[in-house]
């Protein structure tokens, strides 16, 4: 079964880790190559985009892909897309796997928010200084804020950015203690970041209930319609398993 993870989650490197090992699979992880040092999956991997829907469909032919698990971030909707629209032009099954997303719980003061612009416009009121946490992507939807930002990513943002801001650069996962820390220091007033859900970067939740500061939270785009989805490592194993 020759299987293609669209990767760059921990999901993704944790399914290849799985069914690398198991006799019957073979495995190719596919990276957009965004990130300067990525943390690589076990097995065979390539890396970069391949040139849209049409390149996606030229590439499982020609390498003879029987099936796609579409393990991307809940944000990469462009990539979700194409997977969806290629593999079901080709007959391929596909899998979406997404973690859940995070919940508020007591304490909390969140503001849901449908996208990055609805972002920026929510942060009127909340404060003059923004925790942005939302990646390197989208940062440019900010760009007209007068807020001061601390703008936390792996690799330094694309596009325009505010004015005024501090880069800091940092890959985590970081500890609650670290993000009371960091949200103390720099005088945070409001944290903004995208529902990507997961363990790994919840802490700065924890903090922001912690010290009573409120978060923005951006919803994540809706998978394409009759998307089969899965939220866990295990179920995707199973549904691959199962083909
Ligand atoms: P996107 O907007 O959905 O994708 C834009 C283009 O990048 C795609 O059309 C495709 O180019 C290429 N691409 C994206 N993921 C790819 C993959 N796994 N393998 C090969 N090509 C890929 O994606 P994005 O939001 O820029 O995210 C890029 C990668 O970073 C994804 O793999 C995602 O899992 C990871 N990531 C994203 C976020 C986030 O917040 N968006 C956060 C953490 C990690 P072509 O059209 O040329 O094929």
């Amino acid at each position: 079964m020759k299987t293609l993870i669209l990767g760059g989650t921990r999901e993704a490197r944790d399914l290849a880790d799985i069914a690398s090992g198991e006799r019957g699979f073979e495995i190719v992880s596919s990276l957009a190559g965004r990130v300067r040092e990525p943390v690589l999956p076990v097995g065979d991997v390539r890396v970069g985009g391949f040139g849209g829907v049409d390149g996606l469909r030229e590439w499982l032919v020609g390498n003879r892909i029987e099936a796609v698990v579409d393990a991307t971030h809940p944000f990469a909707e462009g990539i979700t897309a194409n997977a969806a629209v290629a593999a079901a032009s080709l007959g391929l099954p596909v899998l979406h796997v997404r973690r859940p997303g995070w919940h508020e719980r007591d304490g909390d003061r969140w503001v849901r928010v449908p996208d990055l612009g609805a972002a920026a416009e929510a942060l009127a009121g909340l404060g003059d200084h923004v925790f942005l946490t939302i990646g390197r992507q989208g940062v440019a939807a900010f760009a007209d804020s007068g807020a001061w930002f601390l703008i936390r990513a792996i690799d330094p943002p694309e596009g325009a950015l505010p004015k005024r801001h501090e880069l800091l650069l940092a890959r985590g996962p970081f500890s609650v203690a670290e993000e009371i820390a960091l949200l103390r220091k720099r005088r945070i007033d409001v944290v903004v970041t995208k529902d990507s859900g997961g363990a790994l970067t919840e802490a700065k939740l924890t903090a922001a209930r912690e010290l009573g500061i409120p978060v923005v939270m951006i919803d994540r785009p809706a998978l394409p319609d009759g998307a089969v989805q899965v939220e866990t490592v295990a179920a995707a194993w199973d549904w691959l398993r199962s083909r």
